[in-house]
């Protein structure tokens, strides 16, 4: 998977894929990182990339012809990439439209917008889908860039190293992830659930199921609105409230 990103500061964006995860995907070459600085592509001698916006009003707004010219660019070397722009005002981010992007083996290209944001001509001819990583406004899209890029990169197979896992992970079936625990065994008169030193399988499985779900009502009852209760997960839920029950009554 190529991940493209055309930057103000191409230098943030080169610092992120130098470290952690996304460098080891890069050296096993599972994934590639790539930076454009857009204002390689102004055409002046001041190296201008942004002017005052139509009808007045504050800030600046980045040109179309250096945005242009560099979307162009990082096409010519992945034809078939989805182009995608950061903004606050596109659809929300969440775990599903990361496995979403995951699955497409063509590439991605992010733009970055910096200022008050882009001119609207790009928008309509030459990107593919705004997203948005929540509804606040940044100064610029590269840290939306690198969650993005962060949360797909780790889905796409082998870029997790053997011991560590996706599958498990919140949101992935709507629901959050169980309680962990580590070593040591007792920590500051807490212990961990016997049933998770047992080594029975699939009594730990069910825990983790419960936990689970005891987490996911907890916490963000609203994802149960998403899926229906399978009917284990029913049977667990029934089993916690004759538990509170039996809390409540003694
Ligand atoms: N004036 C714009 C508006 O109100 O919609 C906001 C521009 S913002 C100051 C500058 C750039 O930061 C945007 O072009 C975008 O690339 C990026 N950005 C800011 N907040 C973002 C968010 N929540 N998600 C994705 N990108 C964001």
């Amino acid at each position: 998977m190529d991940f493209t990103v055309l930057s103000l500061f191409p230098e943030l964006m080169a610092s992120f894929f130098e470290h952690g995860m996304i460098s080891r995907g890069i050296e096993k070459e599972l994934i590639a990182g790539h930076c454009i600085n857009i204002r390689d592509f102004s055409t002046d001698r001041h190296n201008t990339v942004d002017d005052r916006p139509y009808g007045g009003g504050s800030g600046m707004v980045m040109k179309p012809e250096p945005l242009k010219a560099a979307i162009l660019s990082a096409k010519k070397r992945a034809p078939e990439s989805q182009v995608i722009l950061m903004t606050p005002q596109g659809t929300a981010f969440n775990q599903k439209k990361a496995f979403e992007l995951a699955s497409n083996n063509e590439g991605l290209i992010f733009v970055c917008g910096r200022y008050e944001g882009i001119d609207e001509r790009i928008y309509t001819t030459l990107v593919d889908e705004e997203i948005s990583i929540g509804d606040y406004v940044m100064t610029g899209g590269e840290l939306a860039a690198m969650v993005i890029i962060d949360s797909v990169a780790r889905l796409i197979p082998g870029v997790l190293g053997s011991c560590e896992s996706s599958k498990s992970d919140s949101f992935v079936d709507d629901r959050l992830e169980y309680a962990q625990y580590t070593r040591p065994e007792a920590f500051e008169n807490s212990k961990v659930p016997d049933v998770l030193l047992s080594g029975n399988h699939e009594k730990i499985r069910l825990w983790r199921e419960k936990s689970s779900l005891q987490r996911t009502f907890l916490k963000r009852p609203d994802l149960f609105e998403k899926t229906v209760l399978s009917a284990e997960e029913k049977t667990i839920l029934m089993q916690w409230c004759q538990e509170i029950e039996a809390l409540v009554r003694a």
